[in-house]
């Protein structure tokens, strides 16, 4: 395929991903989705590919495993949350392939086992979390979605062990990541957002110690986090290394990794992803809430396969424009 026919469709692909880009928002700097330093940075990514006509790559490090908190979700298994944006990111993929017909392959990095121990999430956990995720990919009948994790990369391994053979062999710099968070900008966004996380996540059942101690040991725990995630990161740029590089979290304009919505309806809380979360449906139309918010709102549990699915709110007494 000569470059200019290239053209065409790698900005049709780029017109859908800017549709839904997850935008790390600076207030000083005006931003829409014809930006010229965010298409740029994907393009060469997405050229590659479309000039060999294949399937574009995209990893998603994301559905890791529940957030261990019951105020925020309904238990340790993905549940409609979980299945309503693997439905959206088939969608998507599905409107990539009409624009481009080989498709894009979104592989989910599902990245719990890299860092449940930090999160206090049993083992057990994820690995029920990954087998679930693979029964709703299978009732989906996803075509161009798949799991990879790190038990695909260590089979049989112990998972103590197989986060240190990830440590060992692909770990950052934790001096340059403590100065990357000092010098502010987007790494100081990430390391405050998942400090939250492991506060707000640490105030499970049981937690007897005081806030400052939870707030001092949430922060020493990003780091570590953060450093996992990096090491997972490295991991795949060496397996996947021309793959379009997708994210959860907001990303700066120009970014490397493209931040993506998980779901439609883009007015949603930033921070809110379907593991940190449960499925509300509100008039017909789904969102996600943390689950004591839910419950706080009328809202009633659904059970699906046998277990909690999401909730419905109660039907809203909204004034008439008329009176
Ligand atoms: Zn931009």
């Amino acid at each position: 395929m000569s470059a200019h026919r290239a053209t065409a469709p790698v900005d049709a692909v780029l017109d859908l991903m800017m549709a839904h880009q997850r935008l790390l928002i600076d207030p000083d700097s005006p931003h829409d989705d014809r930006c010229a330093h965010c298409r740029d940075t994907q393009r060469g990514r997405i050229e590659v590919h479309v000039r060999a006509g294949r399937a574009i790559p995209m990893l998603l490090p994301a559905f890791p495993a529940k957030s261990p908190n019951p105020d925020k979700v309904l238990g340790h298994l993905p549940d409609l949350a979980e299945e309503l944006s693997i439905a959206f990111l088939e969608t998507l993929c599905a409107r990539i392939r009409e624009v481009y017909p080989p498709g894009a392959q979104l592989i989910i990095c599902s990245d719990g086992r890299v860092f449940n121990d930090l999160v206090r999430i049993p083992d057990e956990h994820v690995s029920a979390y990954q087998q679930e995720m693979a029964n709703v990919l299978d009732r989906l009948g996803t075509e161009h979605i798949s799991l990879y994790s790190l038990d695909d990369v260590y089979p049989g391994t112990e998972p103590e062990r197989m986060r240190q053979k990830l440590w060992a062999d692909h770990a950052p710099d934790l001096d340059e990541l403590r100065a990357e968070v000092r010098a502010g900008g987007p790494a100081l966004g990430l390391y405050r957002g998942i400090t939250r996380f492991l506060f707000e996540d640490g105030k499970v059942p049981g937690f007897r110690g005081s806030n400052t101690t939870l707030q001092r040991e949430s922060r020493t725990r990003a780091y570590e986090v953060i450093g996992r995630s990096q090491a997972w990161g490295n991991l795949l740029a060496v397996i996947h290394p021309d793959a379009v590089r997708l994210s959860i979290h907001p990303q700066p304009c120009g970014h490397e990794k493209f931040g993506i919505f998980l779901q439609d309806n883009a007015d949603d809380d930033r921070w809110l992803t379907p593991w940190h979360a449960v499925a509300v449906e509100d008039r017909g139309r789904f969102r996600l809430m943390k689950h004591h918010a839910a419950k706080t709102a009328g809202g009633q549990l659904v059970l699906r396969h046998g277990r909690p699915s999401h909730y419905v709110l109660p039907a809203q007494t909204t004034p008439h424009p008329e009176g």
